[in-house]
């Protein structure tokens, strides 16, 4: 009965807790097969491996602590760095954002002997198959598992910012989007009653595509990405003029996304909603502007993106990629690789695989629509 380990690393994503409440559920009820969870990411790995240290009395006693804390019990003692998930212990989270596993990042992990450690104490385990949730970094060091070891990784794209181009969504974009749609609307009320510009700054650091998904759905009027190169003053200015001419039209507000990972030219080291915030004003209040009280307020948004109730988009695609990872952990001929949306269908691509030649929900296609649904 060998078992199956899951852990959740780097940034936590909502539909992380839907995730493992799939594979836990499919090992017991479908596969017959028992789970590990594994908290706080390769850190918790690594941290049960220096445990052990190779002693074979430490193997036994951690085995024997892994036994006696099963589900809930193990959950509630921080001092757990391996669980025997049981039915219970993935009950009633579904919903809930964030992991109960724990999420973190581990500069260890980047040495080979630290990984080798990690792969010992897995082989020791008797575990079949490891199976990480996570962003790129994550993925990154899943694949290399993969490569230094003979035990089958499975990947699992999870990350707000979807900026893993060979799967249409990961988990965790679906609930921040809808996240980012219902702040908008909040701030549409101020900007609309005070005359105002929104400068919203987004996650996403490689990528713009959660900021375009949260414009489409929103209507955000301006969505700025780092994908446009990095901002000039010029192509600043030519965003306020935008707004100016849209003001001058009769338009009373104005709501700007700034992903996170846009970058400036010159560069600058503060969060560009502040920057844009500036080069708006001074523009606004150049000598003879027509609207010279015009105010532009910007807002960080940050953390607030990753946590809150998991949509039913990301639980059904949740469990969607657990079926998926388990077809793939049992097929004795499977091999490694990543969960993935490809064209509306589960599948499993190998690591380091290409991007998808033309997603869905293209950036280019996005940027398209975009542009033709909040002309102003
Ligand atoms: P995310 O998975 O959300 O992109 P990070 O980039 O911080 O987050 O990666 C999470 C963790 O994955 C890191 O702290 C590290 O443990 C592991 N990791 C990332 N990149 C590598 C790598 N090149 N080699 C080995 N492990 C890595």
């Amino acid at each position: 009965d060998s078992p199956v380990a899951v852990l959740c690393s780097g940034g936590d994503a909502p539909g992380m807790n839907a995730f493992l409440r799939a594979i836990v559920r499919l090992g017991l009820n479908r596969h017959k097969v028992p789970v590990l969870g594994i908290r706080g990411g390769y850190r918790g790995l690594v941290r049960a491996a220096k445990q052990v240290n190779g002693e074979a009395d430490e193997l036994v006693r951690l085995k024997q602590e892994i036994t006696a804390n099963t589900g809930n019990r193990g959950l509630i003692d921080a001092k757990m760095s391996i669980i025997q998930m049981d039915h219970a212990s993935v009950s009633g989270i579904m919903g809930k954002g964030g992991t109960i596993l724990g999420s973190a990042r581990c500069l260890d992990f980047h040495k080979p002997e630290v990984r080798r450690s990690a792969i010992q104490l897995l082989e020791n385990l008797g575990v079949r198959a490891l199976v990480v949730a996570g962003g790129d970094g994550s993925l990154t060091g899943a694949k290399l598992l993969a490569e230094e070891s003979n035990l089958k990784i499975i990947g699992v794209p999870s990350t707000i910012d979807n900026d893993l181009q060979f799967t249409e969504m990961a988990l965790g974009v679906d609930t921040a989007v809808h996240t980012l749609v219902w702040a908008v609307d909040h701030f549409i009320d101020t900007a609309r009653s005070h005359r105002r510009v929104m400068v919203l700054e987004t996650m996403g650091r490689e990528s713009g595509d959660l900021a375009r998904m949260a414009a489409l759905a929103s209507g955000a009027e301006m969505v700025i990405t780092p994908e446009g190169g990095p901002l000039t003053e010029e192509a600043m200015i030519a965003y306020a003029e935008e707004i100016e001419s849209a003001m001058t039209r009769g338009r009373g507000h104005a709501i700007v996304l700034i992903a996170e990972g846009v970058k400036f030219d010159p560069p600058q080291s503060r969060n560009g909603a502040y920057i844009l915030r500036d080069a708006f004003q001074k523009y606004f209040q150049r000598e003879g502007a027509p609207f010279q009280d015009l105010e532009v307020r910007p807002s960080v948004l940050g953390h607030l993106q990753r946590g809150g109730h998991t949509t039913p988009g990301d639980c059904i695609l949740a469990a969607r990629f657990a079926e998926e990872a388990w077809k793939a952990i049992l097929d004795p001929n499977g091999s490694n690789g990543i969960t993935a949306l490809q064209h509306n269908k589960a599948t499993i691509v190998p690591f380091g695989c290409p991007d998808l030649p033309e997603r869905a929900l293209s950036s280019v296609a996005m940027d398209r629509l975009h542009d033709d649904l909040s002309s102003w």
